[in-house]
């Protein structure tokens, strides 16, 4: 029995490897190894991709949305509103800017921040909200952004697993005040590394972050903030000018790989398939599947050598990271609930059409052949 991987990173860029050896050797070359040509190269594609003005490449897809958060100067007193549905990297950016983030419930059909239960979240201090395009699916923008325009709030999407994804035909990432991006290898887009990026029409903002990736100066030891070192490399900058035009064929074999279980898992009542409005382009980060028995199921397929993740198993609210938080069990039910029953299934650019019908299969075989039902 054939053993199906969650995610073959090494397969992925093994498509590609002879163009990543030399981007490599070039940089290797050039005897420039931090905020050169290759990063501006880079930022100028991913900006031209995107749709909007500005790129700028930072350490990792956390700094990208702490350095906006910084840059807009949210911070000790703030508040941000921040889905309770998410991975603890979008909690964390609004710790790390000193602010608090306060937490809304998602939709339980998309996952993503439920823009009808925002307005009741936002207090005098307020100050952003920060929506997560979550497993691939664009948050619903619109909305958000009326409701934002309405408070005077600034919109930071959390972009991190949504490159190339598009709400009603536009880009995420082009779609708030600004977004942070994450090229963590095992993203859409992933670098050989930790690597991020701010994407932005704001000239101010990009400036301001700019600086703030680079010890707060834009011109040597002229520091005009407090900043961080948080750069994006030359090395990975160059293997990412590499990948990008890679992204679109390969969220299509995502896509296709979505479709195959979406039709098979559509029949099995126990399981709930993910829901993808018509104004949404997913391009399946995650594959997430719900059933209220995933931990059995998950056990099965395992036995089956079907690898299987869960994003994510502690919502932030009850991990002990934000113990001091104070919240308890039943504070945010349906992101607790999406917690215990959400399951991925293995999904990527490199998992063959046979290896779906594995998975399909074992998934199948676990509800008695749910097919015939
Ligand atoms: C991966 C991820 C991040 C953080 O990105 P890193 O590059 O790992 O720092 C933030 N938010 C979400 C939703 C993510 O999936």
């Amino acid at each position: 029995m054939k053993h199906v991987p969650y995610l073959d990173l090494r397969k992925i860029n093994a498509e590609i490897q002879s163009e990543l050896e030399l981007a490599f050797s070039q940089v290797l070359a050039s005897g420039w190894y931090i905020l050169g040509e290759a990063l501006k190269t880079f930022e100028a594609e991913f900006a031209d991709y995107v749709g909007v003005k500005h790129c700028v490449g930072v350490g990792n897809g956390l700094e990208a949305l702490h350095l906006i958060l910084r840059a807009y100067e949210i911070g000790p007193g703030d508040e941000v509103i921040v889905p309770s549905n998410t991975y603890i990297a979008t909690w964390l950016a609004v710790t790390y800017a000193g602010a608090q983030p306060i937490p809304v419930e998602p939709d339980p059909r998309t996952y993503n921040l439920d823009p009808t239960r925002i307005a009741a979240a936002i207090t005098e201090q307020t100050r952003a909200i920060l929506p997560v395009h979550l497993y691939g699916q664009p948050a619903e923008m619109d909305a958000i952004m009326a409701i934002a325009e309405q408070y005077n709030l600034v919109v930071v999407e959390d972009a991190a697993q949504a490159h190339g994804s598009r709400y009603r035909g536009r880009m995420c990432g082009a779609l708030g005040h600004a977004a942070g991006f994450s090229f963590y290898p095992g993203k859409n887009l992933g670098a050989l590394g930790d690597a991020g990026a701010v994407t932005t029409n704001d000239d101010h903002l990009a400036e301001a972050v700019r600086s703030l990736r680079n010890y707060g100066s834009k011109r040597k030891y002229e520091n005009e903030r407090k900043g961080f070192n948080s750069r994006l490399d030359e090395v990975l900058a160059a293997l990412l000018s590499v990948k990008l035009p890679y992204l679109e064929d390969w969220n299509r074999r995502r896509q296709v790989i979505a479709d195959v279980y979406t039709r098979a898992f559509s029949r099995i009542p126990e399981l709930t398939v993910p829901y993808v409005p018509d104004s949404s382009t997913h391009v399946w980060h995650i594959y997430p599947l719900r059933c209220a028995h995933r931990d059995a199921l998950q056990a099965y397929l395992a036995g089956e050598g079907v690898e299987t993740l869960i994003h994510y198993p502690i919502p932030p609210h009850l991990s002990k990271a934000y113990a001091d938080l104070n919240f308890t069990r039943g504070a945010f039910p349906l992101a607790e609930e999406i917690s215990q029953t959400e399951l991925s299934l293995p999904i990527s650019p490199v998992l063959s059409l046979a290896e779906a019908e594995r998975v399909t299969q074992a998934v199948t075989a676990f509800f008695g052949d749910g097919a015939g039902k």
